[in-house]
């Protein structure tokens, strides 16, 4: 646990109470300071109480009579489409609001450091897509490079659980822009960008919104280095925003199909082959086609933004080059199933918003494609241009005929549940096709979350194997 400092005897609101914020209820208290907790759930309330908390209702009058700072929850509104009642009696008592990441910034760093050899350090990963994917593979080239590291943030385990630092060591943190947008203090030591696409809209009053929260992990802190997919617009604006010159080294570009020769520092993915351009040359060439757990072009994406942290951290192109090839994959994004009679079952669950569900459309030829769920705001009609990999759509959930209006001509059937979905597809599958989950939708009108919903699928395809 990391102890949260400078907050001693202060009274803190903690609102939410899952998993982090029960850790961050424990480590405001281990740093002396007095934490209040409620959560609107009663469940939730209940579960804080069998760990032994105390609460306190924030809802009442006067509630922040006294209280220094609120800490919040990611899922919990602060701004748009309305701050939460809470948070907006915290803002009109002139109260702070600030999350577990700003207080882990400003307590990571102790005394004990002084006598390290190597000051531990911090990565932080944002972007639309590939986040988790990028996190966990560069804790992945750490590990397998013998560096001690810790992996935590918006994947597994909160930021305020994880261990103090050890000399030299890497912490790796997943950030949402729920995360970036309303932490007090940002202050990586790398920071990578790996791409950006629509998503969350509602939560941040729209794509200007939504490339601002993501931008303040750069902005604020000031990384040592920026590692930043420039495949977007945004993406081009915010390196050329940090790089004081074209050859300026701080910013490393990364691309998935560009050719970034110029004379900064890139990495870029074409083909197949990972390159790495410094200066005006080409300082390591990578196959990426033969590793397995990194299939298609949106994971060479995440195989460059990682490739390049790992740079900056004094690792060598040959390491790297081996790590990347023993990465397994994470569950749920184009994660291998099984195999049966020349037809493969990849689980994509992770396709929750219209661009992962494009990428992975793209990366394998011939589809039985299972979709849908509890579409977002926008529809998939910006999905046509790559139903050509499309066999034929197997449509689930809530949104099912709403997005069989939308893929038109495409073949499709609905099927309403899982169930149905893979046992069609699975009948109808021919040598050489791939059956794939990747719903273009959220999960919540049929699963509490896109894991259950990709377990489901699994389990239905090994009973099949
Ligand atoms: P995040 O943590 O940002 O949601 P994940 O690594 O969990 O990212 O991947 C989320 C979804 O996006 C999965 O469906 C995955 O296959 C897809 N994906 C992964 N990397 C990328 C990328 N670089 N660009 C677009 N889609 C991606």
């Amino acid at each position: 646990m990391i102890p949260v400092r400078g907050l001693e005897g202060r009274k803190v609101a903690v609102l939410g109470l899952g998993r982090s914020g029960l850790a961050t209820a424990r480590a405001l208290q281990a740093g002396g300071a007095e934490p209040l907790l409620w959560d609107d759930s009663p469940e939730a309330r209940g579960r804080a109480e069998e760990q032994g908390f105390a609460l306190t209702d924030m809802t009442r009058d006067r509630a922040f009579e006294g209280v220094s700072l609120l800490v919040t929850s990611p899922g919990i509104p602060h701004l748009f489409p309305a701050p939460h009642p809470v948070i907006a009696r915290a803002m009109a008592a002139g109260v702070p609001v600030d999350n577990d990441i700003g207080l882990f910034f400003r307590s990571f760093a102790t005394a004990q450091w002084d006598k390290f050899d190597q000051a531990p350090r911090v990565v932080c990963v944002t972007g639309s897509n590939g986040k988790s994917t990028t996190t966990a593979l560069i804790h992945h080239i750490l590990l397998e490079c013998g560096r001690p590291t810790q992996m935590a943030g918006n994947i597994g385990r909160g930021v305020l659980d994880l261990d103090p630092a050890r000399d030299g060591e890497v912490v790796v943190l997943e950030l949402s822009s729920y995360q970036t947008d309303l932490a007090r203090a940002l202050t990586p030591d790398v920071a990578v960008f790996t791409n950006l696409s629509p998503d969350h809209l509602d939560r941040h009053g729209g794509m200007g919104g939504y490339f601002a929260a993501k931008r303040r992990l750069f902005a604020e802190g000031g990384p040592d280095r920026a590692v930043i997919g420039v495949d977007e617009p945004e993406g081009r604006y915010l390196a050329g925003q940090l790089a004081s010159a074209p050859e300026d080294d701080r910013v490393i570009r990364i691309s998935s199909g560009q050719k970034l020769d110029g004379f900064g520092w890139s990495v870029f993915a074409r083909k197949g082959f990972l390159s790495e351009w410094r200066k005006g040359r080409q300082m390591a060439s990578i196959d990426l086609r033969p590793m397995q757990g990194l299939p298609g072009a949106h994971n060479h994406q995440n195989a460059c933004a990682a490739y390049a942290a790992a740079r900056t951290l004094g690792l060598a192109p040959k390491q790297i080059e081996a790590a990347l090839a023993s990465f397994a994959g994470l569950p749920h994004r184009s994660q291998l199933v099984g195999e049966k009679g020349g037809v493969r079952f990849v689980n994509d669950s992770k396709a929750t918003n219209v661009d992962s569900a494009a990428k992975a459309l793209q990366a394998f030829p011939k589809i039985r494609w299972i979709a849908g769920g509890l579409g977002k705001d926008g529809g998939i009609a910006a999905l046509q241009p790559f139903l050509g990999s499309v066999v034929k759509a197997y449509l689930i959930g809530h949104s099912a005929r709403d997005f069989a209006l939308q893929i038109g001509a495409t073949p499709h059937e609905i099927c309403e549940t899982m169930d149905r979905a893979v046992t069609r597809a699975a009948a109808e599958a021919l040598p050489g096709e791939v059956v794939l989950l990747a719903p273009a939708a959220a999960s919540f009108d049929q699963y509490p979350n896109f894991e259950k919903r990709g377990e489901d699928f699994t389990a239905r395809v090994k009973a099949l194997l």
